[in-house]
């Protein structure tokens, strides 16, 4: 079974019905991109994965369970984790408190040593405040935040997303990294080029519906999916 199955759902924001039946499913160790244009419904396909949003139909199958309807702390515990686009990195508290924090509630956590040989800009940082980050700075802590609860499965939501490319290119390395030890992750992103350089497979969403799925050689040599939903 698959680590993770979504079967038809449809998402609403009030009367908006943004996802209609979308499928898509994550075997263990995938790294599978999201691509799509701006407001395609990729946020709210994560939103929709972790309980952010509730789908009005359709399944949410994880590790084996059913966990659509379920509030996004239930979900987490289940070993879900979303790195939203914001970040949301506690500013008042340093890279190590921001990292404790996260690890609090955790069953197996991963050690502070652990996270900060992943990590060593991080490791350099511990004692920074979190406002005092850089974007790159931030998005790692945010990341590791995720990663110190030892999950199942990550969802990173733009993780590149303002950042130099040189701090991408570091960031894909790590991820790169993270996934052949054995992480899975869902990957929602406008840059193209650094998500295929991450992705095992990857989905295209146009206007809330599954368009198009395949590795991501195939994708690049598909000029017309290409050019049609993803601009390039
Ligand atoms: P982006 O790259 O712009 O984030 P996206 O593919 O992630 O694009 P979503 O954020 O999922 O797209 O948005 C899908 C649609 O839902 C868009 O039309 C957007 O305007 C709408 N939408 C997003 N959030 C809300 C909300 N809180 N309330 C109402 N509509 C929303």
């Amino acid at each position: 079974m698959s680590l993770l199955e979504v079967d038809r759902i449809d998402s609403f924001y009030g009367d908006s019905h943004i996802l209609f039946g979308l499928d898509m499913r994550v075997e263990r160790n995938e790294v599978v991109a999201l691509l799509g244009r701006n407001g395609a419904g990729k946020t709210t396909t994560l939103n929709s994965l972790m309980g952010v949003v509730r789908p009005r139909s359709g399944t949410v199958t994880f590790d084996g369970e059913a966990i659509q309807g379920r509030p996004p702390y239930q979900i987490a515990r289940a070993g879900m984790q979303l790195v939203p686009e914001e970040r949301r990195i506690i500013g008042a508290l340093t890279v190590h408190e921001n990292l404790k924090l996260a690890a609090l509630t955790a069953p197996e956590a991963w050690s502070f040593d652990r996270i900060y040989d992943t990590f060593p800009r991080l490791a350099e940082r511990r004692r920074s405040g979190g406002q005092d980050l850089s974007g790159g700075e931030q998005q790692m802590l945010a990341i590791a935040r995720a990663l110190i609860r030892n999950p199942k499965l990550i969802l990173l939501d733009e993780p590149f997303e303002g950042l130099a490319p040189l701090i991408v290119k570091d960031l894909v390395r790590i991820c790169g990294e993270l996934a052949a030890a054995g992480q899975t992750f869902v990957v929602v992103e406008q840059n193209v080029a650094a998500a295929l350089a991450l992705a095992t497979r990857c989905y295209v969403i146009n206007n809330g519906h599954n368009v198009y799925e395949g590795t991501p050689g195939e994708l690049r040599a598909n000029k017309e999916v290409m050019s049609r939903y993803l601009g390039v």
